[in-house]
């Protein structure tokens, strides 16, 4: 099997990459806005792994790289939901014509099998309820969310126009080590900067599923490799949730720091178009016959671990 990963140099990516490599021949594609080449270090000498450094927006290059591949694993966007108020283009860009870019090379190689990184995003500040995957309508609330939505709709189109299968994975918020951003990371970042306070964006009461790495990567090969339909759509998250004044208080314990003073900036959600209460119900997926690994809590208490032990050992975090 030859399995073509957009992004794959990303935190998501190269933990898939981890996996792919040893059922098959890999390509990742990837322009390291804010993946690292160290990510992937360990599979440059293996003949079965190739590298291509190219955007997505150069089409060319990336119709040229499609040739002969047999399913796409669809991971590369701008990760950061936030970054969106500052450039209203860059979703446009980094997810919707990106997307399009690949499912049309994809079209005139014939390759038909797209897997799509997604994000529970989609469906907007809800009522407090676990989100199934049929609950709408879905009104994203930032445009990384709208961004997505259209990537949905894309990749769905090409499934009923040119016969292609999709596997869509509408992630929850996905942590571990190595980290490129999210709350773990910032807050890290920051108490590095200063040991004696922290700034929590928001009220701290946000609060989400938080899946861990590794079951966000067992749970794409699952669902992929057990569903059957022409698109396939799931949420992949965890059931219970996590809030980040919790988050704060894990990384500073396991930090070894004591009397961090928490300053909250207020409000109920950390930025415009941050949904600060995310309940996903992954039923779908569980009756399929997976369920992650972790809880949420114990994702979180698990990648604050791991982060802070990578730098008890000296190792520099992998900052962008
Ligand atoms: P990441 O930033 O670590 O990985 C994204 C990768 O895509 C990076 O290696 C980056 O260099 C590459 N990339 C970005 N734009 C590109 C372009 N135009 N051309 C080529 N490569 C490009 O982020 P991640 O957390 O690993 O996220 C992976 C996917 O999962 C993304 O689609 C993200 O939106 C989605 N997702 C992530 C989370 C999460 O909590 N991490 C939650 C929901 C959805």
């Amino acid at each position: 099997m030859k399995y073509f990963v957009t992004g794959g140099a990303g935190f998501i990516g190269s933990h898939l990459v981890d996996r792919l490599v040893k059922t098959g021949e890999v390509t990742v594609y990837d322009n390291f806005s804010s993946g690292k080449r160290e990510f992937i270090q360990r599979h440059l000498s293996n003949p079965k792994f190739k590298l291509i450094e190219d955007d997505l927006l150069n089409f060319e290059r990336l119709t040229a790289s499609l040739k002969n591949q047999d399913v796409v694993f669809h991971l590369a966007a701008n990760p950061e939901a936030r970054l969106g108020i500052q450039n209203t283009r860059l979703d446009l860009e980094q997810e919707t014509l990106a997307t399009y870019n690949l499912l049309e090379g994809m079209r005139r190689n014939g390759v038909r099998k797209i897997v799509l990184a997604s994000s529970g995003t989609i469906y907007g500040d809800t009522p407090v309820i676990p989100l199934p995957e049929n609950y709408g309508p879905a009104l994203p609330i930032s445009l990384y969310g709208a961004g997505k939505l259209a990537s949905e709709g894309l990749v769905s189109a090409f499934c009923g126009t040119f016969d292609f299968q999709g596997w869509i994975f509408r992630f929850s918020n996905v942590v571990g080590q190595p980290a490129t951003h999210g709350a773990i990371y910032d807050f890290i970042h920051k108490l590095l900067a200063d040991s004696t306070q922290l700034e929590i964006l928001g009220n701290g009461k946000q609060a989400k599923p938080y899946l861990h790495v590794s079951d966000c990567v067992a749970g794409i090969l699952f669902g992929f490799e057990n569903s059957h339909e022409p698109v396939n759509l799931f949420n992949l998250g965890t059931e219970s949730h996590t809030s980040v004044a919790a988050i704060a208080r894990l990384v500073a314990e396991e930090m070894g720091l004591e009397n961090v003073k928490v300053n909250f900036t207020g409000g109920e959600r950390g930025w415009p178009g941050d949904v600060p209460q995310v309940r996903f119900n992954i039923g779908k997926i569980k009756k399929l016959g997976w369920s992650p690994r972790l809880d949420s809590d114990s994702a979180v208490r698990q990648s604050v671990k791991e982060v802070v032990r990578q730098l008890a050992a000296g190792e520099s975090l992998c900052r962008r």
